[in-house]
């Protein structure tokens, strides 16, 4: 990667990357919110999405920093961090986050596969042509992962996958899965595990979508009954996939630590609408005195957690790679989000009660389930305490009191 970074380079990349939003982003698309939430949970996109998804997965810019080799951005990370404010400042979104692909099965083969999967399966991602999901969890594996019981028996030129899935995101619309398997059952528990790449559209697969509180049923229970892999489909080694696994997590967690800022419902800033609902004392400060206390010390803790998040970028110097500092980021980021979306529906009084019909707005019946849906945060990608654990052995060294993480 080509040196970046004089003030003269930055800002020419800046004209660049504007000149060719403004050109391609397209016109409809402007000012509409929530379209990237329902891109990772729903089906395929349609009409000026599917359009916007094309030119950037062209461009390669929806994965900027992967290499131009396999049709990639190519940027450097300061680059992507000025592609993204260019993005931001015009309210576009990446159109390529559909699925696992980008965040976290296609750094994961770029980290760990041979040189034939990366060519097979990391322009497909950046194009935007297929969707990923991941396949970790299991009835009885979920923070203690390492349980899991999904079979994988060597049949001479294939594989043979045998066993259950749980809450696979996004299973229903994937193309393709990165599982665990354990592929030696008499091994130890952390050994004997594999990453393997299957097909998902074979009969011996079946996906059974679960509902979730928020109305929507973004992930799965997904069966596998002599489903087939292809003998080139482990990534990494076999039997190693527990260090494969955790890479891919730490993208997963690398990709979990933003947080939303400044705006409650549409993007009103919370303060603003607390003074609308609630009123202001004679010095113009919000009335409410305890709900004026909750909300600074709110508003701190987002300022103070993207400045982490701002250092730990520069701190890595660049690098795009991810690291246990994840972990840490997560957590703060789930209690900011959790927090803004608690605020939210406190502010917005009986509207925050809305989950549908005409007595409500638009915007009270998304803040509503939002706040729902934002509750598995602390869940999903490992739950705050398994971060809680991370944090504790591999950043602190404190002593090792689990065997699940
Ligand atoms: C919206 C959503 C999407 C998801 N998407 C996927 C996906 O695409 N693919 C996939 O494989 N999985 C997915 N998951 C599953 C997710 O990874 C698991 O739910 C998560 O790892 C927790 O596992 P569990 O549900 O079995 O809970 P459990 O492991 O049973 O945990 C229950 C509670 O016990 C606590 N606990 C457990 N062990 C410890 C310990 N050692 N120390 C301290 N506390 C502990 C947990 O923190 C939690 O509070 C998703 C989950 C959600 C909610």
């Amino acid at each position: 990667m080509a040196d970046f970074g004089t003030d003269l380079e930055v800002e020419t990349f800046r004209t660049e990357a504007r000149n060719w939003l403004e050109a391609n982003f397209p016109q409809s698309l402007r000012g509409a919110t929530g379209i990237a939430n329902a891109l990772m949970d729903g089906p395929a996109p349609t009409g000026d999405i599917q359009l916007w998804k094309e030119r950037m997965g062209a461009k390669g810019w929806g994965t900027p920093t992967w290499p131009a080799q396999y049709g990639g951005g190519g940027l450097s990370a300061q680059q992507a961090r000025v592609l993204q404010q260019e993005m931001s400042r015009i309210g576009a979104f990446n159109p390529l986050m559909a699925g696992m692909g980008v965040t976290m099965i296609g750094p994961t083969i770029l980290d760990y596969g041979t040189e034939e999967q990366k060519q097979k399966h990391i322009p497909p991602i950046v194009r935007g042509d297929v969707r990923w999901c991941v396949g970790y969890s299991e009835p009885n594996a979920g923070s203690d992962l390492a349980s899991l019981q999904m079979k994988c028996e060597d049949a001479g030129d294939h594989w043979v996958v045998n066993g259950q899935k749980i809450w696979t995101s996004g299973a229903q619309y994937s193309d393709w899965c990165g599982c665990l398997v354990r592929t030696d059952p008499t091994a130890k528990k952390h050994d004997g595990i594999t990453f393997l790449l299957v097909d998902m559209h074979q009969p011996g697969i079946e996906t059974r979508p679960i509902a979730l509180i928020a109305g929507a049923s973004p992930f799965c229970e997904t069966f596998f009954t002599d489903a087939r892999a292809e003998s080139d489909a482990v990534l990494g080694k076999l039997n190693n996939g527990w260090t494969v696994g955790k890479r891919l997590l730490q993208h997963e967690r690398a990709s979990q630590t933003g947080a939303p800022s400044g705006g409650g419902a549409r993007g009103t800033p919370l303060p603003d609408m607390a003074k609308a609902a609630v009123g202001v004392d004679a010095d113009g400060r919000l009335s409410d005195l305890d709900l004026r206390t909750r909300l600074s010390r709110h508003q701190m803790d987002a300022k103070a957690h993207g400045l982490t998040l701002a250092r730990a970028a520069a701190e890595a110097r660049g690098s795009s790679s991810p690291s246990n500092a994840a972990s840490v980021l997560k957590n703060s980021a789930t209690v900011v989000a959790q927090t803004r979306a608690e605020l939210t529906l406190e502010i917005m009084g009986y509207g925050g009660l809305g989950w549908g019909g005409e007595g409500f707005t638009q915007d009270q019946i998304d803040a509503v389930r939002g706040w729902l849906s934002g509750k598995a945060m602390s869940i999903y990608g490992g739950s705050v305490e398994i971060q809680n654990n991370i944090i504790s052995k591999r950043i602190l060294g404190l002593p090792d009191t689990t065997a699940s993480t």
